[in-house]
């Protein structure tokens, strides 16, 4: 009898083991896209980042003498940056998010950087 029960018991431990593994592997694969779309958010900032960098390369004097400061950062409007990014257009938050270009100083910024869309 008792042996009945221990067997029992290791099919019991085994049948949770493989539920809580499948579960875990389902909740990995359905929380996915959304670590997609940020992930791919964070890609387009280095993008538009980048293609800041190229521009401010292109279009300023500054030297290692004459560092950029507040008063001389240059504002950065999507015109300028569409010549030098892939297809000729800002990239769009896969989530909905807007993003601010800033200026040759800041880091170009998504409205959801509260939910990790940040560099
Ligand atoms: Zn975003």
């Amino acid at each position: 009898m008792r042996h009945k029960s221990v067997l029992f018991i290791n099919k019991v431990i085994l049948f949770l083991a493989v539920t809580g593994l499948i579960i875990s592997i389902l909740l990995d694969f359905l929380s996915e896209p959304q670590t997609t779309n940020r992930d791919s958010c964070i890609l387009n900032l280095r993008m538009i980042d980048s293609a800041k960098v190229s521009w401010i390369l292109e279009n300023t004097d500054w030297t290692e003498e004459n560092k950029p400061t507040e008063q001389t950062a240059r504002e950065i409007s999507p015109s300028t940056l569409t010549g030098l990014l892939k297809g000729g257009t800002i990239p769009i938050c896969p989530d909905g998010g807007t993003y601010n270009l800033g200026n040759s100083l800041e880091d170009p910024t998504c409205s959801l950087s509260d939910d990790g869309h940040h560099l």
